[in-house]
């Protein structure tokens, strides 16, 4: 069956000019520092981000990892969102290898403000462990792909810093926010100590995620990531589909946010379903609490539909849009969508 996923960005595969250059790609032993592609990919994204220096990853779970272990000490505290990747989907990594633990905020569209994280920031004390690194993700992944507004960041980074403190940005999807804003990846990434990035999930490569930020940041950083099992050696293969990611991918994600906002007007036009925010990207997190269908019922009405999607609770389905879904398959979904539902 030739099925339509809305499951997740990660399902996209390679284009047919990445396997070629991945076939072609110039190698060595990256361990050594010796891979010319991954070389030439980690100088590309640290020009496209205005940071010293990058480092190349086999994951995003890796990245944000070393992240938060370059920028705290164990027994700290890392202030994030109260969905954020980090605190939900990386398997309590920071309390695994950096010693950490989450403060979550609950925060609107999942945007924290300052004046949100100031009232969470501990000092050490005889009770409390100290705030040790400011975490936001951009776009948020579980608020329905929604984007900090560039004086948000601006102004968490400025108080954040003043307080002698890092910031770190979970920047997964830092290119669909950067679509959205109309602005650079290097606008967004400016105020913040480092970035983690995909090249895997809209941008379309198989496997890889970066990590952007000073080079001194970034030569720990490379130990770091030998210790988590990352130091790969010939990956300027894998190397070689993320410098096509990079050049060739961020000017086609409109088209995936125009394909979330369609499904977006669908759903909300059907009785009872709720559209969390305004979907500026290209995620659509849908309510069901007050439909006469629950959203596992409606997962599973859409796959025998052939139509792929995921819940997130009980009461939630997400629907992701992305390179390999078609806008013919766009209109397969919204028509399903109103049959199911209207
Ligand atoms: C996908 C994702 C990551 C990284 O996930 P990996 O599967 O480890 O590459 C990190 N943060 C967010 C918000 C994500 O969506």
């Amino acid at each position: 069956m030739n099925w339509i996923d809305l499951r997740s960005d990660t399902v996209t595969r390679p284009s047919a000019i990445m396997r070629k250059a991945m076939a072609e790609a110039e190698v060595g032993d990256d361990v050594y520092g010796e891979d010319p592609t991954v070389n030439r990919l980690e100088r590309k994204a640290a020009e496209l981000f205005g940071k010293e220096a990058a480092l190349f990853l086999p994951t995003g779970t890796m990245g944000n990892t070393i992240a938060i272990k370059l920028h705290t000490e164990h027994g700290q505290e890392v202030i994030c969102e109260s969905r954020a990747h980090i605190l939900n989907y990386e398997l309590s990594m920071m309390a695994w290898f950096a010693g950490c633990v989450a403060r979550p905020i609950v925060a609107d569209r999942g945007l924290l403000s300052w004046s949100q994280i100031e009232a969470e920031i501990r000092p050490l004390g005889p009770h409390s462990a100290p705030t040790g690194l400011i975490e936001i993700e951009n776009s948020h992944n579980m608020a329905g792909g929604s984007v900090y507004p560039l004086q948000t960041i601006q102004e968490i980074a400025a108080v954040t810093h003043s307080r002698g403190l890092k910031i770190h940005m979970d920047g997964a999807r830092i290119f669909n926010a950067a679509a959205s804003l109309g602005c650079t990846v290097r606008d967004i990434a400016a105020p913040v100590d480092s970035v983690m990035f995909c090249l895997s999930k809209g941008l379309g490569a198989p496997v890889g995620s970066m990590l952007v930020g000073t080079r001194q940041d970034m030569d720990r950083g490379r130990l770091l990531r030998k210790r988590l099992g990352g130091g790969m050696r010939q990956a300027g293969i894998l190397a070689a589909a993320g410098l096509i990611a990079l050049e060739q991918m961020p000017a086609r994600l409109g088209e995936d946010h125009a394909h979330a906002r369609q499904l977006a007007t669908a759903l909300a036009e059907c009785q009872g379903v709720v559209v969390e925010g305004h979907v500026e990207t290209n995620i659509v997190i849908a309510d069901f609490s007050k439909s006469r269908i629950s959203a596992a019922q409606f997962s599973k009405a859409m796959q025998e539909k052939g139509i792929l999607l995921n819940t997130i609770s009980p009461t939630k389905a997400r629907l992701v849009t992305h390179l390999d879904v078609s806008a013919e398959s766009i209109q397969v979904a919204v028509t399903a969508i109103r049959q199911l539902l209207f």
